[in-house]
């Protein structure tokens, strides 16, 4: 019979949501085992708002090392380029409005990943690299076997093993899925105009072109379109591409060169029936999707991780019913929100359809006269510090 090794937590998944989890719980003294594949690089530039860059504050990560290598994102700029003949007015939000300096960073994945794996290291995790393959709970134990032949059992499992969890399937948990008709492509540039610390969020006729600022005169690029179209961008060379991104931009950043890596995503949207089910808590990219617009995706992948270390480390029996139910209440409200403005946002631009259009420049306009919706919104962007877990909090 194949030994079993007993942990308080397994977290099948070493993304940042898995990582940011396993080392959370480490840290309050959970026993924890991380399973995870080797990493692969990831071309991504990920805007951490505050919370977040908080909680990589609490868990040792910040300031230092870190923060060298990635630029403040001081305000954010939401521009219509649609073409159509009612246009939405240009929004400028600064942080400095909210009492902050900045309302986040932009950190490369390939810098942020390294980081989490050598603090997980360091706080105790036990890493295993392996796949789950199928996993199976009773009244006190979960026990989740791995492709290499061995089984581990605890007391939860977090499931942060990406968009086809393993963990999530073998808990019974339904999904709800919907495709954009949209891909987004990534990459990074140089340019010889200033970027004033500011990411700007152009939407276009299919999808919103963003760029985020990088140290120096430098940017990360998300570009969301048609799949055809992306497909052709993908496969330009660099001197094109650099033509192409520098006239969808009209000049506003000068002149673009020095390409850095390139990577297509499929836009999609997927949210779970219920996020616990069989000693199973769903965390980041397994319990949701939605397309990159706001910069919400892993900063709500980060609050799932830390509400669940904290339900966690505070409960005798962490996969209990109560505490499933718990981070279901817990977490169900902070997405809905979030995805149903995002998915607003972006149908109104894919479709085309004037009533639509009329009313994401209806809103854009409510939020530019309405100094207190403004205000609402940068804080919302944020996550209001109430509903935040403890690693996230504003210390006094
Ligand atoms: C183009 C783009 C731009 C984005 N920009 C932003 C942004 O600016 N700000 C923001 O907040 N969010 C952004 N996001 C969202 C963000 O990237 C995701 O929310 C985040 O990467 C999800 O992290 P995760 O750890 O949940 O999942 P993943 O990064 O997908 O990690 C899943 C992990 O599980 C592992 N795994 C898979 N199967 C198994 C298995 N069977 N057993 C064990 N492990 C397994 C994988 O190897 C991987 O390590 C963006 C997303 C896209 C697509």
């Amino acid at each position: 019979m194949t030994p079993v090794t007993e942990y308080t937590a397994l977290v099948a998944g070493g993304g940042p949501a898995g990582l940011a989890a396993a080392i959370l719980l480490a840290t309050s003294g959970v026993k924890t085992a991380l399973i995870t594949p080797e990493s692969r690089s990831d071309p991504r530039t990920i805007a951490l708002m505050a919370p977040s860059i908080r909680l990589l504050e609490h868990i040792g990560l910040w300031p230092g090392a870190l923060q060298d290598k990635t630029a403040p994102l001081k305000g954010l700029e939401i521009v219509d380029d649609t073409g159509n003949l009612v246009q939405a007015p240009r929004l400028t939000f600064a942080a400095s409005e909210v009492g902050e300096d900045a309302f986040g960073w932009n950190l490369p994945l390939d810098l942020l990943i390294p980081a989490l794996v050598a603090r997980a290291a360091e706080a105790g995790v036990t890493t295993i690299t392996a796949r789950c393959q199928s996993a199976r709970s009773d009244a006190d134990t979960i026990a989740v076997t791995l492709d290499n032949g061995q089984t581990l059992s605890a007391r939860v499992a977090l499931a942060a093993d990406g968009a086809h969890s393993v963990l999530r399937t073998a808990a019974g948990i339904a999904v709800d899925r919907w495709n954009y008709d949209q891909d987004a492509f990534v990459t990074s540039f140089s340019h010889t105009a200033d970027h004033r610390c500011f990411s700007v969020e152009t939407h276009k006729r299919h999808g919103a072109f963003t760029t985020v600022p990088l140290p120096g005169r430098a940017s990360a690029l998300v570009w969301m379109d048609r799949p055809a179209r992306i497909k052709t961008i993908a496969a330009l060379s660099d001197a094109d591409l650099a033509a192409e991104i520098q006239a969808e931009l009209h000049g506003s950043l000068g002149l673009v060169s020095n390409m850095g890596p390139r990577r297509a995503f499929a836009m999609r949207g997927m949210r779970p029936t219920v996020w616990a089910a069989k000693r199973t808590l769903l965390i980041g990219e397994a319990a949701h999707l939605f397309p990159p617009i706001g910069a919400q995706g892993l900063n709500m992948s980060l609050r799932d991780a830390a509400h669940a270390a904290d339900l966690v480390a505070g409960s005798a029996d962490p996969g209990a019913d109560h505490v499933l139910k718990e981070y279901d209440d817990l977490r169900k409200g902070d997405l809905w929100l979030r995805q149903s403005a995002i998915g607003f946002m972006n149908t109104s631009l894919l479709a085309a359809l004037a009533p639509l259009d009329l009313a994401r420049v209806a809103g854009l306009s409510l939020v530019r006269m309405l100094p207190p919706v403004r205000e609402w919104i940068m804080r919302e962007g944020l996550a209001p510090d109430a509903s935040l877990p403890y690693a996230m909090r504003k210390r006094a």
